[in-house]
């Protein structure tokens, strides 16, 4: 199976979905939202887990629901002491771990998926109150799909295999376990990508200490939590805390691996202070996602597609597309009709069904949107949609925001914005657009749209990034590997080669 990530079916055809009795009751405002269940309580306080045991912090910080600005729980501030502790619990649990066979870790994996399939919905009203992300939609999404990872890649298998027999030896390759990963994780997807990290690092050996993002820690410790009551003490640990713990964690002799999903600028840290014992690092960063429309698309038809996969999770995304590329024969009619199906999307708070695109995240980013925007306006670039935040509405939100044909070199094309707004750039020539689609550091993802099949695949040939999809976009698999090229990253998660980097190459040769 795959999944479509972004494209986001349009209200007639979504699923009713029956809210259960904590979102009528949630009134915004930092409100504790009533969530007892038979597993574990989400009315409870936030601890960490370390080693089998949920701990509580002497400190803690406040995480803020980012549609009302008021605080929504207190999280615990894990120590460096407390880091290290988890450090030594899954060095102390990886012997055994590792000598499980592949099965017996698959049914570990089973029941953890089982039970965070109980515990779905209540992750996924967090999850919306946390990040932002409408739960109808996105929310639900995301940790839909990060069930159905953690239970399908429990199925996978790196086998043994003889890659030489003669008279003389037999030569074997096996895929052995690193040790104790860390995994680091961002704010804007904190279910699927954390989630993304726990099933291949574990189901290949490893044992893992989880750091996430101080913005969004509360449905990673609520999934820790979870995976406490099902999986062998120390084999999963969760910290949260400020940045100091990643680059402690970064730095640690005891980690053997770090996976890191967040910006360029902290991955090229991470990588630095990985080399003190020569960690293995995957690091999946950020993005500058060029679509290019050719002359002959049918581009009417694919206006939804385009939106979505630009402004879904309101643009927060690596892998939105940040720079759509239209031919100067449809442009104008195209940026008419784009403007036209984007001013009917509501932004609002994502507990409100009839939300289209929540919040930014955090303040941080809604300060870097508003920086990007005065840029724009002292620019005078043409904006027919949105361009001004009413910093009067509590909460982080941000219109959506249409740039019509701004220069290649201005700062909306150039940068990473990671928020609701979109430059829709002209061009003339096929040539001049794949060089600027590769113009950029970046090289995440890309999409070529058009009706001449094999036009559109051999410009996607040429495009410099991890993924370049054709006619669709953000698809994704299990079996399908995710990275990105030049500055987007190292290494891939995802797909038998994902697996395999939470794994050494070990070979063994055996004299007849
Ligand atoms: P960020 O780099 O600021 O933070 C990511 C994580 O790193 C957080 O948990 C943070 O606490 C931690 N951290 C901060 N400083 C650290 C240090 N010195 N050492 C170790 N860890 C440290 O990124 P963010 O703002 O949370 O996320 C947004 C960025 O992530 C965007 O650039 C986006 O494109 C990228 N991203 C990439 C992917 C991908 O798969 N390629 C997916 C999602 C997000």
């Amino acid at each position: 199976m795959r999944i479509s990530g972004s494209i986001r079916p349009e209200k007639e055809e979504m699923p009713a979905t029956s809210m259960p009795a904590f979102d009528r009751a949630y009134s915004g405002g930092g409100e504790r939202v009533s969530m007892a269940t038979a597993g574990i309580d989400f009315a409870s306080s936030y601890r960490l887990s370390i080693g089998g045991e949920l701990v509580e912090a002497a400190e803690s910080f406040d995480v803020y629901n980012p549609a009302t600005g008021a605080v929504l729980a207190k999280a615990p501030a894990g120590t460096v002491d407390q880091l290290d502790t988890a450090v030594a619990a899954a060095k102390a649990a990886f012997p055994g771990w590792s000598r499980l066979s592949w099965d017996e870790r698959e049914g570990y994996l089973t029941r953890f998926a089982d039970a965070l399939q109980a515990q779905s919905e209540e992750l996924t009203t967090l999850l919306t109150l946390e990040q932002g992300k409408p739960r109808h939609s996105m929310a639900k999404g995301e940790v839909e799909a990060a069930i159905y990872w953690v239970r399908e890649v429990a199925k996978r298998r790196l086998p043994r295999e003889i890659i030489e027999e003669t008279e003389q030896h037999v030569v074997e390759t096996r895929s052995t376990p690193l040790g104790v990963v860390a995994a680091i994780t961002p704010w804007n997807f904190p279910v699927l990508l954390g989630l993304w990290k726990i099933a291949p690092c574990l189901i290949t050996g490893n044992t893992m200490v989880m750091k996430p993002s101080p913005y969004t820690p509360l449905c990673t410790l609520r999934f820790g939590e979870i995976a406490q009551g099902i999986l062998p003490k120390g084999v999963l640990n969760i910290v949260s805390g400020g940045n100091e713990l990643g680059q402690h964690l970064t730095a640690h002799p005891d980690i053997a691996k770090v996976s890191f999903t967040g910006s360029t600028a902290t991955g090229k840290r991470v990588m630095e202070s990985g080399a003190v014992n020569l960690k293995r690092v995957t690091l999946e960063l950020g993005g500058n996602d060029p679509a290019i429309v050719l002359p002959d698309a049918d581009y009417k038809d694919l206006i939804p597609k385009l939106f979505w996969a630009a402004f879904g999770n309101s643009g927060q995304w690596c892998i939105a597309i940040k720079r759509l590329y239209v031919h100067s024969d449809i442009h104008a009619a195209f940026v008419k009709e784009f403007v036209a199906y984007a001013r009917d999307r509501k932004v609002g708070d994502g507990m409100d069904p009839d939300t289209d695109l929540g919040p930014i995240q955090n303040r941080m980013q809604f300060d870097k949107l508003k920086n990007l925007f005065a840029d724009i306006a002292a620019n005078g670039y043409a904006v027919p949609l949105g361009g001004t935040i009413d910093e009067s509405r509590a909460g982080n939100f941000v219109p959506v925001t249409i740039v019509d044909n701004p220069p290649e070199q201005s700062r909306i094309v150039q940068e990473e914005p990671f928020g609701p707004v979109l430059p829709i750039i002209a061009y003339d020539d096929i040539e001049d657009v794949i060089t600027r689609a590769n113009q950029t550091p970046f090289g995440l993802a890309a999409s070529v749209w058009g009706r001449d099949k094999a036009k559109a695949y051999e410009i996607a040939s040429r495009l410099e990034a991890g993924t370049v999809w054709v006619n669709e976009i953000h698809i994704h698999g299990i079996d399908i590997p995710f990275g990105g090229h030049k500055q987007s990253g190292l290494g891939v998660e995802n797909g038998r080669e994902g697996l395999s980097e939470y794994t050494n190459t070990k070979v063994v040769m055996t004299a007849r």
